[in-house]
């Protein structure tokens, strides 16, 4: 080519030194220069797609596609597309200067800002679109030629921002970015680190993008990339099969879910995606879901706690928010209305899917409740309106595994127990307690987490007139029989001399005559400890007020009766004894308790 028709220039910004800033700046986020250059092409595509749809162009039966090629000896990366391409002026315009706009607003809105603070603030980075290829290349070049009859055009850039445009040598239209990699980012010639990058950005890309190495023996067959994701579907043309397969692909996660959530947001909230709730392994495992924000197919960004509401942060899934800009900094999520719908709308979904299973699905509801739980409980506590849409579907656990909501279960009581929920915390301590209540065909509820008993007070709040008793806490009506409670003087003093303190003595007729004694706690007491326990407070400086109700109807009662006027000290022993018992239905025993238990035990069987 002669001289003459070579044109030279410089990049036309009003900052100086725009590319070492470029560099400086952006370090950490190197990575992100392949989908920049990768969205380009792929957008110049569309755009050509688009020409054929609106009949601007004829359409043929070309296949679209992008490939990404290294080349190890030239120590290039390439991304070539066969979309639209530039003209000469187009190039002028496009690539010499507006395409700098970006790169300008990032430099004027960080330039006040430490390196760390900028790179911090920025989620899917910043705008800085085809010159990013310069934060790990010497020096740019492109090849296009335009769709339309425009010549080819070549362009070459050097870091210093200085460039020639020449007449180019492509005979197809679409375009070639050939990026000559720096020496000191020779990791951008690894073929893993390349192919990772495309992975992490790239997977779901709208237009198939090939990679291949030159040294390759043969070109790639397949496409790195699902042109058409699932969440792009339509949730009525997946199958289970599917959503399950994309979750493991996508999160690696060889647990199926216990449920999805797809999602087909339409204006103005425009977003579409698929939320899963994952399977936990255990208690211990952490419970960090994955959220990843898409935009227009293209990985912006994971995580985005912005979006999703804390106390859901275990779910895992894919968001495509096109109404998102690419590049978009933590600072805009805060403040933005159209993210905090977004969250809103996310949590709705999530509320009526829990109702629909409820409604749809009970008894895979119920079977995944016991896991699903604890998450919905704590996300009732911290958001009303979440609560309020979902408490129809909130199930309650009885102690012999059967679940009901709680519609259900105070209908049931109507008869017996009206508004009152009666639980237990400890199915082994307070079996007792449960076998009583169940004899009476009251069913007692199992809140065994610690989280529960928090819920179950939120509740009272929120059920009006609907209270929650442990079952140890008062003696129900309904446990007592019909006779007259009598007090028995001798046995009385009996058990004012064995018992702790704080310790108050009535005399009640049970129906159960198996048992002699049980130690109550009042309700409000005892969550008064729960409380000072939850704040790590010493909940033992508080008097605990226990009642222990002797069952008069009790036989072995009626026999201590006889015993106290024959054998006092037969009688005390036996006094002392019941009491135990009774106190090892209310809590564990110390050690020191415990081995005076066993001795005692050991002395009464010395008797028999
Ligand atoms: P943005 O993509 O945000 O507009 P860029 O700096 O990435 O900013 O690109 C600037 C412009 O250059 C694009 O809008 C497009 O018009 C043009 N361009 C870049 N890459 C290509 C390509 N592969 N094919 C055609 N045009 C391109």
């Amino acid at each position: 080519m002669a001289e003459q028709d070579i044109k030279k220039g410089g990049i036309s910004v009003d900052t100086e030194h725009i590319f070492p800033i470029i560099k400086k700046w952006l370090y950490s986020e190197k990575d992100i220069f392949l989908r920049e250059i990768i969205s380009n092409a792929s957008d110049a595509i569309t755009k050509l797609r688009r020409l054929e749809s609106l009949g601007i162009r004829e359409a043929t039966d070309e296949t679209y596609k992008i490939t990404v090629t290294l080349d190890c000896d030239e120590n290039t990366l390439t991304v070539s597309d066969n979309g639209i391409g530039m003209s000469e002026d187009e190039l002028n315009k496009y690539i010499c200067n507006i395409a700098l706009s970006g790169a300008v607003d990032f430099i004027k809105t960080y330039e006040n800002e430490s390196s760390e603070g900028a790179k911090n603030g920025i989620i899917g980075h910043f705008g800085l679109g085809f010159y990013s290829a310069f934060m790990v290349s010497d020096s740019v070049e492109i090849e296009t030629r335009s769709y339309t009859d425009a010549p080819a055009v070549h362009w070459v850039c050097s870091e210093s921002g200085e460039y020639e445009i020449s007449a180019g040598t492509r005979t197809e239209h679409g375009t070639s970015v050939i990026m000559h990699i720096s020496e000191n980012e020779s990791e951008y010639l690894s073929k893993s680190k390349i192919r990772a990058i495309l992975e992490k950005y790239c997977s779901f890309m709208p237009v198939e993008i090939y990679f291949n190495t030159t040294d390759d023996e043969q070109t790639e067959q397949k496409p790195i990339n699902d042109v058409l994701p699932l969440w792009q579907k339509n949730a009525s043309e997946c199958t289970d099969e599917e959503y399950k397969d994309f979750y493991s692909k996508v999160f690696s996660d060889f647990r199926d879910p216990l449920f999805h959530i797809h999602i087909n947001a339409d204006y103005p909230l425009n977003f579409k995606g698929i939320l899963y709730f994952p399977k936990l392994a255990n208690e211990y495992e952490t419970i960090e879901g994955q959220v990843k924000l898409y935009y227009n197919q293209v990985f912006v960004a994971d995580n985005i706690k912005e979006v999703i509401p804390d106390y859901l942060l275990l779910l895992k899934g894919v968001l495509d928010c096109p109404e998102l800009p690419l590049n978009v900094s933590r600072s805009y999520l805060q403040t933005n209305t159209y993210v905090s719908k977004l969250s809103s709308h996310i949590v709705k979904k999530v509320a009526d899917k829990l109702c629909s299973l409820c409604n749809n699905e009970r008894e895979n509801y119920e079977s995944i409740w016991q896991d699903i739980s604890p998450f919905i409980e704590y996300a009732s506590l911290r958001d009303k309106k979440f609560y309020d849409r979902v408490k129809k579907a909130l199930l309650l656990t009885l102690t012999d595994g059967k679940k009901l909501t709680y519609d259900e279960y105070l209908e049931a009581a109507k008869e017996k127990h009206e508004n009152t929920v009666y639980y237990a915390t400890d199915k082994a301590l307070q079996a007792q307690y449960v076998s009583m209540f169940n004899a009476q065909g009251i069913d007692v509820v199992l809140f065994d987490r610690p989280i529960d008993t928090q819920f179950a007070a939120m509740l009272e709040q929120q059920m009006e007139g609907v209270k929650f008793q442990r079952v140890d806490s008062e003696l129900a009506e309904q446990l007592k029989s019909e006779g007259e409670n009598v007090s028995l003087d001798a046995v009385k003093t009996l058990f004012e001399e064995v018992v702790g303190q704080n310790t108050k003595i009535e005399f009640s007729a049970l129906k159960d005559e198996g048992i002699p004694a049980i130690l109550t706690v009042s309700e409000q007491a005892r969550r008064m400890e729960d409380m000072m326990r939850m704040y790590s407070l010493d909940a033992s400086t508080l008097p605990t007020e226990y009642t222990l109700m002797i069952n008069s109807s009790a036989t072995l009662i009626k026999r201590l009766d006889e015993l106290c006027n024959s054998d006092k000290e037969k009688a005390s022993q036996m006094a002392s004894y019941i009491y135990k018992l009774s106190l090892l239905s209310q809590k564990k025993f110390s050690a020191d308790e415990m081995q005076e238990f066993m001795r005692e035990s050991v002395e009464i069987m010395m008797k028999l």
